[in-house]
């Protein structure tokens, strides 16, 4: 069974086509500036990248040209559209109702757009994005895989926030968390190694997002973004948590707009903000290796706000089987992996340095050291196989 999985952002649409009978990815591409002039590059296994300009005026065009060049004489990878039996659709979304993987029919997608307002930047492309392939392909499943749907079983104390209850009921505000797909992959995966399949793993994505989930019997009890993906750990260019007051703070003494603040803390902040160089973890480092202060500073705020939460849900889960490392940081920046396991011998946690500095890239490795009572692992992250697989079992 062919499944094609689509990621689409306000000017952007990834997508892969997945053989679910052989597990392989046939073909993979991404349509970019949607609306403006539009390019397109197509990858497939062991073939030459395909890339070109083409004029994509809506997420519309840009589903059309992708099928096209899916069932391409030369270029495609399939005979005709009939041989995908359904789409996957990535939601960041899926509020307080959409609570696991479903079928969008048009009661589903009335709701995604009742909570535009919670998620403005994701909703409304990914919207556009499914109205797109529900109008090219609209004989097949479409399914939404929402990234807060795997933390829809959190405990109420996990997830109200301590401000007065009634914003709660009135404006739905409440941690939600993020990068939940990922977060399911790679503890299903740890689980699976650890053969315990009601294993306490605490999974840390570090990307240029990132955000670190606590795992028991594969259900999320705790996550550290919240009502945004600003709150939890520093990130690229996002604070991650600071005090609140800090923000109403930095208005009146900037004499800036709220929409300013949110900017400042958005896409100013984290390791750009601390270090003045770069969002981009291998730039900080490099300068840092320089000596430069401010490099050095910010990922030594990263990796001590890493090891605060990391500690803070072992305490809560009353132990840990496993710690993972994924996404760009966690999968291949060796020194922050071993920064954040330093000094956590008396958890348990220890890894073989030497290993973790030669283990292979793009592989699932346990970095642990022998007899370490914690198992640390990096397992690459796949969101979009899982998107695929949530699909194809709701088709099936
Ligand atoms: P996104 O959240 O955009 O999906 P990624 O998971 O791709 O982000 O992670 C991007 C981050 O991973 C960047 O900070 C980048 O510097 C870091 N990264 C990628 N490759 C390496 C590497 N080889 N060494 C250190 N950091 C890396």
């Amino acid at each position: 069974m062919k499944i094609l999985v689509v990621n689409a952002g306000s000017s952007s649409l990834k997508y892969q086509l997945f053989d679910m009978d052989t597990n392989e990815v046939l073909a993979k591409g991404l349509c970019e500036r949607i609306g403006i002039d539009g390019i397109v590059t197509h990858k497939r296994p062991g073939k030459d990248d395909y890339k070109s300009n083409v004029d994509f005026p809506n997420h519309k065009a840009a589903i059309e040209c992708v099928l096209a060049l899916l069932t391409d004489k030369e270029k495609g990878v399939i005979g005709s559209v009939d041989e995908i039996a359904a789409v996957g659709h990535r939601f960041a979304h899926g509020g307080e109702k959409l609570k696991k993987s479903s079928i969008l029919g048009d009661q589903e997608l009335e709701y995604l757009e009742s909570i535009v307002g919670l998620n403005p930047l994701h909703g409304p492309p990914a919207i556009s994005g499914l109205k797109a392939c529900k109008e090219v392909m609209p004989s097949i499943n479409h399914v939404g895989v929402f990234d807060t749907s795997y933390y829809s079983e959190m405990k109420e104390e996990a997830y109200i926030y301590p401000i007065p209850y009634e914003l709660y009921e009135k404006h739905k505000i409440r941690r939600y968390g993020f990068h939940g797909t990922s977060h399911r992959y790679v503890a299903a995966k740890a689980a699976e190694m650890l053969g315990k399949a009601d294993a306490k793993i605490i999974t840390c994505h570090l990307g240029n997002g990132s955000s670190i989930t606590a795992t028991v019997n594969g259900k999320a009890v705790d996550t550290s973004m919240g009502f945004t993906p600003q709150d939890g750990v520093p990130m690229g260019t996002r604070s991650g948590a600071i005090d609140p007051t800090v923000v109403t703070f930095i208005q009146k003494a900037e004499g800036i707009s709220a929409d300013e603040a949110d900017k400042l803390l958005n896409k100013e902040s984290g390791l750009l903000g601390v270090s003045g160089i770069s969002s981009d973890c291998r730039d900080i480092c490099d300068a840092a290796e320089k000596g430069n202060h401010r490099a050095q500073l910010a990922l030594k705020i990263l990796v001590h706000n890493i090891k605060k939460i990391v500690g803070s849900y072992i305490a809560e889960m009353n132990g840990v089987d496993a710690i993972v490392f994924t996404a760009g940081i966690g999968e291949n920046d060796r020194q922050i992996r071993e920064d954040v396991c330093k000094n956590m011998a008396w958890l348990g946690i220890e890894i073989d340095e030497a290993f973790n500095k030669s283990c292979p890239r793009g592989e699932t490795v346990d970095i642990s050291a022998k007899g370490a009572k914690v198992k640390t692992f990096v397992i690459p992250t796949n969101e979009e196989y899982m998107i695929a697989l949530d699909t194809l079992n709701l088709t099936k």
